[in-house]
């Protein structure tokens, strides 16, 4: 069975991995950019998926690149602690979660495709433009390559689109959605190597109604200074009129052109301004996302990761779910009869949860903790048990990733999405 997988981000790489663990032969990845460079800044990825990596075998170089996050912290804009929670191992999980960059998650996924899969299973400067689903159920793709000045065409089984939040593969089932809507809000986002703070190991969040910060570290202290690879990313609504031709993941801009919106978030245990004036590189970014679908599987075509259900980065969601995605589309083609009845079998399992995880990252997920502190105590508190009373915050946190099913009961303890050797319909 051949399978053409448009977009090397994190769910397309990680779906040519497990369709090859999975025993799927003839595999190629198309993607846009002519090379892949480290681009983005800092993401985490859940339990869940770390699971899937391990699996793919992939944990211990991953460990290298990254940092398990060991609490999170729900702060107001006075750095009052709202709420705290151990993440990973700490919570109970069998596997932690990881704060990383995305392009070193990226570089190491790419360079496991190429050690696995073969050097050219990534083809480069290869632009999915379109495809047409022929009569016998195998689906023409049309590539354009840019930097080559070309244009191609090519055949396979099936097509999986992950190729992101303005996927085309989606554009061409859907060509009258537009572009993905925005809530109003901007996001600033960058990395500082700056001194850890608290135990080295904590994601905080702090704010009040109107303003954000997300900072985590994503390496352990190195060096004569013992800095560390700090993300940082800070939102707030956008001014009156500000507008945004497109939303580009790469926009760099000077920290002093945003850094007064969050002057005063400097606590005497975390200074953000600093973080932001002291910046190695700073992007900006309209928080948009996409409307759930109600299919993504159309025969032998279907969508994956930011493509199928980009949302709002409220829980660590994003990169989570498109690995999980992968994992689960690549059992279902290993396993299937027709590539068009696996198609649908994975839209079967993922999209219903992903439709509610995308409608709770509307509600903020479990940050909207903040925005309630905020709303009962915007001058701050003496005990933030007044505030929340009877086990409330508890239920906040619990209650999103049960709803996601990844809460440790359900990832410590359900089957592996892995393909038993020697199982399997055609490949
Ligand atoms: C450059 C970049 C920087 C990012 N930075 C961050 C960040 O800092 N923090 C964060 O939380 N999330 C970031 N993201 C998004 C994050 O990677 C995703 O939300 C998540 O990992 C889900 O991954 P995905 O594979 O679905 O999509 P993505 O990781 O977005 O990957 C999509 C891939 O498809 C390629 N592509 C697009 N169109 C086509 C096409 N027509 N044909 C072939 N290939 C195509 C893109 O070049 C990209 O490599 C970034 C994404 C990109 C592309």
């Amino acid at each position: 069975m051949s399978i053409l997988i448009a977009g090397g981000g994190i769910g397309g790489l990680t779906a040519a991995l497990s369709l090859h663990a999975a025993g799927v032969g003839d595999v190629r990845v198309l993607e846009a950019v002519p090379e892949i460079k480290p681009l983005g800044v800092g993401l985490n990825i859940l339990p869940n998926a770390v699971r899937e990596l391990a699996e793919l075998d992939l944990l211990d170089e991953l460990l290298e690149v990254s940092l398990p996050t060991g609490t999170l912290g729900y702060h107001n804009r006075h750095g009052q602690l709202i709420w705290q929670e151990p993440r990973g191992v700490a919570a109970g999980y069998r596997w932690p979660q990881l704060s990383v960059h995305r392009g070193r998650l990226q570089a190491v996924l790419a360079a496991a495709v190429r050690r696995r899969l073969g050097e050219y299973t990534i083809v480069t400067d290869a632009r999915v433009e379109g495809f047409t689903v022929r009569p016998d159920g195998r689906v023409d793709v049309r590539v354009d390559h840019p930097v080559a000045g070309r244009r191609s065409g090519t055949t396979a089984d099936a097509l999986i689109g992950a190729d992101g939040i303005h996927s085309r593969v989606r554009a061409c089932l859907y060509p009258q959605e537009g572009p993905p809507p925005w809530n109003g809000l901007v996001v600033w986002r960058g990395t500082t190597v700056a001194p850890p703070f608290l135990d080295g190991r904590t994601m905080v969040i702090a704010g009040d109604d109107r303003r954000r910060a997300v900072v985590y570290p994503m390496s352990a202290p190195d060096g004569p200074d013992g800095g560390v690879l700090m993300n940082w990313a800070v939102a707030r609504a956008a001014d009156p009129g500000q507008a945004f031709e497109d939303a580009d993941w790469n926009r760099a801009v000077p920290p002093e052109s945003f850094l007064h919106h969050f002057e005063d978030l400097a606590f005497d245990w975390l200074d953000v301004p600093a973080l932001i004036r002291t910046a190695a590189e700073a992007y900006v970014y309209p928080m948009v996302d996409r409307d759930p679908l109600p299919r993504w599987s159309h025969g032998p075509v279907t969508l994956l990761g930011d493509a199928a259900h980009a949302m709002y980065p409220m829980g660590s969601n994003g990169a989570t779910q498109s690995i999980v995605d992968a994992r689960v589309v690549a059992r279902e083609l290993a396993l299937g009869n027709t590539p068009a009845e696996a198609l649908a079998a994975y839209e079967a399992e993922r999209l219903p949860a992903l439709t509610r995880i995308q409608a709770a990252a509307r509600r903020r997920g479990p940050e909207v903790v903040i925005d309630l502190a905020h709303e009962r105590a915007p001058d701050g508190f003496d005990d933030v048990a007044e505030v929340f009373p009877g086990g409330e915050l508890e239920s906040v946190s619990a209650d999103f990733a049960r709803l996601g099913g990844f809460d440790p009961q359900t990832v410590n303890t359900r089957p592996s999405l892995a393909v038993p050797t020697g199982a399997g319909g055609p490949r």
